[in-house]
């Protein structure tokens, strides 16, 4: 018995990110099994009407259907909050709906939010196109401007700010503390997506933002076998500072529920998964949840590894005399460095972009030429991976509007992956010669 005192206490220390990975979220209990188990199952069994009756009421805690929630998914989100600081996380089945639902969660028709000019380019389609259609207007502005030109955008029905820790694919560090101070002022919360750095190497809560999101599908599984993507909460945002009535006046759904009276710290993830998982069914499957979670165990030795090879590919390429640009913001030269001295002291991930003096035909001769790494729709795996976002992505904008989109015709983006660096340089170097 006094063993298991000693376990509790240990593990509800602070632990460092690379037992996090390991050892948060599921934890055995004696004679348990040791790797995560899969609750392959839609629904589960009471003995009583009265305890599924709670559940449906928000009254009581517990899984009742896998479109809402699963022990599996559950004990990852369990490590992904503890990872990120935050007091709840929300897994979904894609990125895509985590930022989608992060926040939906908090607008409705009529409202506006503010997002960061440089984030994922699908990303930028749903708040342009897609939440448009709802009614939901996104004004899009330069976040390294200053916060006077920063708060121009603001208008009396802005309810959120957006941006990207480390943009996909522009790789701009976000100044996190600088936006939550604007966020705050305006009495709304900030909402970071922290994909490419993960909560290994950033933890955007600690710096101010009040909601972190993730493609999960990315580093944190980092073997390409499934997408999926999270919402964490950091508890800390105050919603009755006005503006957010879906968190502070009876809910029709749950019989007038008010999600902060009832709640507290946990309203924003308590009302994301009990209305907008639960209405659109995004709860991912069990499997998917232990195959994300299988991945994340390495995160952190696999983190170190993706930023150092990513420096020296970057430090190579900066050599080689070939290359017009070379933007990876662990480089001195890089316009974000002080940034990531600050935000990304561990490292700078694994994503880097070279740009070609030749152009698109350069771009794709280099791509072409590459022996190991894989040319794919892809980014953020144990792999090194290209993509020519001219000719693939973005192939359906002219060079004036990949201009405007910040991506030259020559831009190659690499995602260094952990093989040995030794091969992965000598891939690139060979690729380069058939380079003219
Ligand atoms: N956020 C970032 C930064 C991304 O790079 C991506 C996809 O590339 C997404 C969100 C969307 O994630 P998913 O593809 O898992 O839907």
């Amino acid at each position: 018995m006094k063993n298991n005192k000693n376990k509790k206490d240990f593990f509800e220390k602070q632990l460092k990110k690379e037992t996090q990975c390991l050892h948060s979220g599921y934890k055995p209990a004696n004679g348990e099994p040791m790797a995560l188990p899969v609750y392959q199952s839609t629904t589960f069994c009471f003995d009583s009407t009265r305890e599924i009756g709670d559940m449906f009421d928000l009254k009581a805690e517990g899984h009742m259907y896998s479109r809402i929630s699963n022990p599996t998914v559950e004990s990852f989100e369990k490590k992904l909050a503890e990872m990120e600081g935050g007091s709840a996380a929300v897994c979904t089945v894609s990125g895509q709906s985590a930022v989608f639902i992060a926040l939906f969660n908090l607008l409705s028709c009529g409202d506006h939010f503010i997002s960061g000019t440089k984030i994922y380019g699908g990303t930028t389609n749903l708040f342009a196109v897609t939440m448009k259609r709802m009614g939901i207007d996104c004004t899009f502005v330069d976040f390294d401007g200053g916060e006077e030109e920063i708060q121009k955008a603001f208008r009396p029905n802005t309810r959120a700010v957006f941006g990207e820790t480390l943009s996909n694919p522009a790789l701009a560090v976000l100044d996190i503390e600088k936006m939550a101070a604007i966020a705050h002022k305006n009495k709304v919360p900030l909402i970071v997506d922290n994909t490419f750095p993960t909560p290994v190497l950033c933890n955007p809560i600690s710096y101010g933002a009040d909601i972190v999101v993730h493609s999960t599908t990315k580093y944190l599984d980092g073997h390409a076998v499934q997408v999926g993507g999270a919402v964490i909460d950091s508890g800390r945002f105050d919603w009755e500072s006005g503006g957010f009535d879906c968190f502070t006046s009876p809910d029709a759904s749950y019989h007038g529920v008010v999600y902060t009276k009832t709640f507290g710290a946990l309203a924003y993830a308590a009302r994301l998964r009990a209305c907008l998982v639960r209405d659109i069914g995004l709860c991912p499957p069990a499997f998917s949840a232990f195959l994300t979670d299988l991945g994340s165990q390495t995160l952190g030795i696999r983190m170190r590894a993706h930023s150092s090879n990513a420096l020296a590919a970057a430090k190579f390429f900066e050599r080689c005399g070939k290359i017009q640009e070379v933007i990876y913001p662990g480089l001195e030269s890089n316009k974000y460095h002080s940034l990531a001295k600050k935000y990304l002291p561990k490292g700078q991930s694994g994503v880097l972009s070279v740009v070609f003096g030749g152009g698109r035909e350069a771009g794709v001769k280099f791509m072409d030429s590459l022996r190991l790494a894989k040319n794919v729709v892809h980014v953020a795996d144990v792999r090194t991976l290209v993509l020519h976002p001219a000719s693939e992505t973005h192939r359906q904008l002219d060079d004036r509007q990949l201009a405007l989109a910040g991506i030259s015709p020559g831009l190659v983006r690499i995602s260094v992956g952990i093989e040995d660096i030794d091969d992965i340089l000598a891939d690139f170097e060979f690729a380069l010669e058939k380079v003219d």
